[in-house]
């Protein structure tokens, strides 16, 4: 791989062709409120002397990069740019072109530089082979340098919030979002690796740090598993905040998982596998483990992981994972009790799954071999003539008694396979609060935090079903907070600068989010009400209801369109626990056996509530966005996809969001730190310039000969410094 990078440098000319008239989007810039310089980034002749873009081995020293890169400035490098593009896609001349959009991207994925800026929006395109640049040489190169300064990096992203959360002490989210396998996870992992190894540490903290790490391990055992797509597909939305105390040690943290794709449990389609820990289980669990667990070794001895055809000859080490899942659950503080219990839970579904039922004379099930059962009633603990009652028989609740009746054949299939899917969903909703529970700490009352959201992005399949419906959900929501959180925080900062701007028009997406949530109205609710309906679940009815309600909505033809690929078998029977028909009975027992009284929330209502609690976590705190791409669908490294990249590029937003950002003013710094910075290109402020900053940099840009309406200078209102106040002192030198 090449250890080069551009490192660009916006200041430049000539900036022509200015728009006043649009504010920027992207996240707000990584420095405070204060005056800054505003220049336009909106090119008059395409002119590459905009972006002067040197060379520097990534491995120099922070220091000899910056040296390098101001020297580099001065001499007027050449461009490099037709061959590595830019590293900032404000740049780019043609800036409205998806083509130039793609171009650039390819350009840079082909010299192996997979991370590229909008404005402070990072695109990271996964490469699928290891490049070398997450040393520790390279962490310590990025460890609080500012934004621009050094080439785009994921830990630039992770360095620019943990800086500000210290200055400012805020609470700050990287919001991580892309298709499965473009890399979401990996980033997040990469992130917390940055904090955990260049944030500062005591001894009794350590201990924290390494909870926090290891709890990836577990998460991704039982949350995990191979898919076509990804073969460490995470099957579960992840949001994690790292606790920081005052001097940003990292002290602890909580993680929330969201709807854990419970199906996967039963069912995996050809080529996948069922969640890693199963096989980790069987291929690394000690001998002693599995004859206290009634398994043996062989997969495909159970039928919950044996229609895994061809997957199971994979790119997995399940042994080996199993010893780093062991030691991670030892440093997590899991007991040996807790891990016997959790254990004789994952072996029991590998059991039900086993279940044989066979059909008597009146057409019921029955359980002719009850070998499983025994052993399922032994690692649950519940009665095994209970067991076998819930799943060949229904209770049915009539006006003044409970009815128990018997279950078809494929009834009591489904009952089955309710309950290993109850069972593994309660299981791993145990399991983050176990591990939240050892992240935890209460010393501190004072604390910030960093969150990090590692969410699927849009799905959409040949079949979709209830969990496409609210991942779907989940990123319109999602997609609504960044217009909202962009824009506005652009705008505020616009006015506070008082410059002048015109609002850009934008599609608001708030109406499909009410067409799916509104109270009484929406799709959810429509959902619920057929679900408690009374008489047999009907997706037949849900679709003319949708019909009836909201099939006059100006957006339902889309929803519409939609549906006819949604698979709607199993939609409203997905939508409400008490409309597992036959797996009702079951669902209350194995709820029993949790303690637990069951529960008749409906799903969809569920996960609707526990996404608008999410966007109360992600809406106080300053965001930070990474939009991870996927190059193609083999996982191969150097294969760049146009069409799958095309679409990536059209469904992430990422045209739109460069177009907002270009409409205004697209590169901003204090005065101080450009004038530090670009200084010695006007005698008049070489070496030194003791006067204001403002007034310096004033001088500096009509020197090199900007245009009055290439740029604005702001009037920083909240910033320490003042256009009428001196300098402050500013030791910082550069050697060129
Ligand atoms: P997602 O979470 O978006 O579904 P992952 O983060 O699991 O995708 O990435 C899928 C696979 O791609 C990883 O298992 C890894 O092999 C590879 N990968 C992702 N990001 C990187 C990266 N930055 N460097 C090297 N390989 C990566
Ligand atoms: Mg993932």
């Amino acid at each position: 791989m090449s250890s080069l990078e551009s490192t660009g440098i916006v200041a430049g000319r000539p900036l022509c062709g200015a728009r006043f008239n649009g504010p920027a989007a992207g996240v707000p810039s990584p420095e405070p409120l204060k005056g800054r310089l505003w220049q336009t980034n909106v090119l008059q002749d395409g002119s590459h002397e905009t972006q002067r873009v040197f060379q520097v081995a990534a491995s120099e020293g922070k220091e000899e990069v910056r040296r390098r890169h101001i020297r580099l400035h001065m001499e007027g490098a050449l461009t490099a740019r037709d061959k590595v593009g830019v590293q900032d896609f404000v740049l780019l001349d043609a800036h409205t072109s998806e083509s130039a959009f793609l171009d650039n991207l390819r350009k840079r994925f082909r010299e192996n530089l997979i991370y590229t800026y909008i404005g402070t929006l990072l695109v990271s395109v996964n490469p699928y082979q290891e490049l070398g640049i997450y040393t520790l040489s390279q962490m310590e190169l990025y460890q609080g340098v500012n934004f621009f300064e050094l080439p785009p990096h994921v830990y630039a992203i992770a360095d620019n919030a943990y800086r500000m959360m210290c200055s400012e002490l805020t609470n700050h989210l990287i919001l991580i979002s892309g298709e499965s396998g473009a890399g979401k996870t990996e980033a997040s992992k990469k992130i917390l690796q940055y904090f955990a190894m260049t944030c500062p540490m005591t001894d009794s903290l350590e201990i924290a740090r390494d909870r926090l790490l290891l709890s990836n391990p577990v998460l991704e055992a039982f949350g995990n598993a191979k898919t076509l797509r990804n073969d460490n597909s995470s099957r579960f939305g992840k949001y994690m905040d790292i606790q920081f105390d005052f001097k940003g040690i990292p002290i602890g943290g909580h993680i929330i998982g969201y709807l854990i794709e419970k199906s996967r449990v039963v069912y995996q389609n050809h080529g996948e596998r069922n969640f890693h820990i199963f096989y980790q289980l069987l291929e690394g669990g000690e001998e002693q483990l599995l004859a206290y667990l009634g398994l043996e070794r062989d997969p495909q001895l159970y039928r919950y992981l044996a229609q895994a055809h061809g997957a199971n000859e994979s790119s997995m080490d399940d042994r080996n994972d199993w010893k780093t899942v062991s030691n991670a659950f030892a440093v997590i503080d899991f007991t040996e009790d807790d891990l016997e219990n959790l254990f004789g839970i994952i072996a029991s579904i590998l059991h039900l799954g086993n279940v044989c039922f066979r059909e008597n004379h009146q057409g019921c099930a029955t359980i002719p071999v009850i070998n499983e059962i025994k052993w399922i009633a032994k690692l649950l603990g519940v009665q095994p003539s209970a067991l076998l009652e819930a799943l060949t028989h229904r209770k049915i609740e009539a006006q003044t008694e409970e009815v128990i009746c018997p279950l078809t054949l494929e009834n009591s299939v489904y009952a089955r396979d309710a309950m290993a899917k109850a069972v593994y969903g309660r299981t791993f909703t145990w399991l983050v609060n176990k591990i939240n529970s050892s992240l935890v700490n209460k010393e501190f009352t004072k604390k910030t935090v960093i969150g990090l959201l590692d969410i699927y992005g849009f799905e959409v399949f040949d079949k979709n079903g209830f969990e496409q419906f609210c991942i779907n959900y989940c990123n319109e929501k999602l997609q609504q907070l960044l217009i909202e959180r962009t824009l506005k925080a652009e705008q505020a900062e616009y006015e506070m600068e008082g410059i002048e701007w015109e609002p850009i028009q934008y599609f608001n997406n708030k109406i499909i989010c009410d067409l799916v949530e509104e109270r009484h109205k929406g799709i959810i609710s429509i959902l619920d009400e057929e679900c408690i309906r009374p008489g047999p679940a009907s997706d037949l009815s849900f679709l003319e209801k949708l019909e009836e309600k909201v099939g006059k909505h100006a957006h339902f033809q889309t929803w519409d369109n939609l549906w006819r690929v949604w698979d709607s078998k199993g939609f409203s029977g997905q939508g409400s626990q008490s409309l597992l028909l036959m797996g009702e009975n079951v669902t209350t027992i194995c709820l029993e056996s949790w303690g637990l009284k069951g529960q008749r929330l409906m799903v969809g209502t569920q996960f609707k509530t526990s996404l608008s609690s999410l966007l109360e976590i992600l809406i106080s705190k300053e965001p930070s966005y990474i939009r991870c791409i996927k190059p193609n669908e083999r996982k191969e490294p150097s294969k760049f996809d146009d069409f799958l990249i095309r679409h990536q590029i059209k469904y992430l937003g990422l045209m739109e969001h460069l177009r907002v950002r270009r409409a205004g003013f697209a590169y901003r710094r204090k005065y101080e730190h450009f004038l530090q910075r670009y200084k010695s290109l006007c005698p008049d402020t070489w070496p030194h310039w003791r006067g204001p900053p403002a007034e310096g940099v004033e001088r500096l840009i009509k020197y090199i000969g900007y245009k009055p309406e290439e740029y604005k200078l702001g009037r920083f209102i909240k910033g320490f410094i003042h256009r009428d106040k001196p300098l402050c002192p500013d030791n910082e030198e550069f050697v060129v």
